[in-house]
């Protein structure tokens, strides 16, 4: 599956906010974003106004980079959160909440999203007992994330559990024990979304 490659510090830069994509340095002085608040590119100053189009893609893309997907999965994500009964943006926010890889991120077994995807689909992860190796795989309520019981995932998952404790949000838990796992208590509300944005601006955007 495509992902985004390239520098990310860059797309937080864009975005105008940070997006955490780069694990511990996120947290440090080195943030570019804290260095230089601008856009990227040698004629930021110049730039005009933001047009109504661009303030709404800007949301899109926001959320895009945030999560790690491309258009033609974040479409698919959107045309299944119409289909959805309720609010179609809690649901698209919601299933793109519940990607695997943001469940690995987010129970602090990776210190970034890339890296959580990675862990995914190096085999390192098990969903209730099951090798599951797609990043993109939504939990579901009740589900149980396990790191594999090998010396190397273990490792890995420890190191980043002791280097960066996070707090876990209010939809997971983790379950105290040897191998670190955690479970979807529920499933994930407005409440629960970690990245400030305009969820109606995106679905005025992609409804056109
Ligand atoms: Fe964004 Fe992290 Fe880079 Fe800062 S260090 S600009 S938060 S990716």
């Amino acid at each position: 599956m495509a992902r985004i490659t390239g520098p990310v510090c860059r797309l937080c830069r864009r975005d105008g906010l940070k997006l955490f994509l780069k694990g511990t340095r996120c947290d440090t002085p080195k943030c570019a974003i804290e260095r230089r608040d601008t856009a990227p590119g040698m004629h930021q100053y110049r730039r005009g106004k933001q047009t109504d189009y661009g303030l709404h893609l800007r949301e899109k893309q926001k959320v895009k980079h945030y999560y790690g997907v491309l258009e033609r999965q974040f479409r698919g994500y959107f045309s299944r959160a119409t289909r959805t009964k309720g609010n179609t943006g809690s649901a698209l926010m919601s299933l793109l909440e519940r990607r695997l890889d943001n469940i690995v991120h987010r129970l602090g077994f990776g210190s970034s999203r890339a890296q959580a995807r990675q862990l995914v689909s190096h085999g390192h992860i098990t969903v209730n007992g099951q090798h599951v190796n797609v990043p993109s795989y939504i939990v579901r309520a009740g589900d149980v994330i396990r790191v594999k019981n090998r010396t190397k995932s273990l490792q890995m998952v420890q190191a980043n559990l002791s280097e960066h404790r996070r707090t876990v949000p209010d939809f997971l838990t983790m379950i105290e024990g040897g191998i670190p796992e955690g479970r979807v208590v529920r499933m994930p509300e407005a409440d629960d979304i970690s990245i400030p944005v305009q969820v109606q601006l995106i679905i005025e955007l992609c409804s056109q």
